[in-house]
């Protein structure tokens, strides 16, 4: 696809953030070229137009900038996934592991239907356990993830692995 060489060179690489060693994919410059975003958007939109998505579930924080314009675009639903305590109504979590302890994702009960069929998004996979959490609480609530979404995937890192036979849809690896 011709309009993944500029996609990828609209992502910015920081060296040692957030702690050395680490070289962070910032997408906030993607955002900021216009065409690379658009692209962005309209590539994943061709992907699952006609996929019969209900659900475009976005993980906090770089999903929620992903995911409402697909929803929009292909008439499904946005479904936010969360940092602890930050939905108000009743949630179901979800524990996944970090690099030093654990975290948690959170997902408001009765968003998340049996039978609906789910997209998750997130700017991107490394170790896997975000996109894994998210899919776990989205199979809780008795719904099918049809395909997980990434801008960038950091393959050394195998996160694919982890999702075991929910496929993995990627841009561009960093
Ligand atoms: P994983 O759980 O190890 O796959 O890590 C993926 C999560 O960490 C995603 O929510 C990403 O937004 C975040 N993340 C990890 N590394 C980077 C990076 O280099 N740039 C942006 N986000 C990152």
């Amino acid at each position: 696809d011709h309009r993944l060489a500029r996609i990828s060179s609209s992502i910015r690489v920081i060296p040692d953030f957030p702690k050395p060693g680490i070289m962070f994919q910032d997408i906030t410059t993607l955002l900021l070229d216009h065409k690379a975003f658009r692209d962005t958007i309209d590539i994943f939109v061709e992907r699952y137009r006609e996929k019969n998505i209900s659900i475009v579930a976005g993980i906090e924080a770089r999903g929620f900038i992903f995911g409402p314009p697909i929803a929009l675009a292909i008439g499904a639903k946005f479904v936010p996934m969360r940092k602890p305590k930050k939905l108000p109504g009743e949630v179901i979590s979800e524990e996944y592991a970090l690099e030093y302890g654990t975290d948690k994702m959170e997902m408001h009960v009765g968003a998340v239907q049996p039978g609906d069929r789910a997209l998750v998004i997130d700017d991107l996979i490394a170790t896997g356990g975000t996109l894994c959490a998210a899919v776990r609480l989205i199979e809780r609530a008795g719904a099918e993830v049809v395909e997980c979404a990434c801008v960038i995937e950091l393959p050394e890192l195998k996160g694919r692995e982890r999702l075991g036979d929910r496929p993995v849809f990627v841009l561009v690896k960093g």
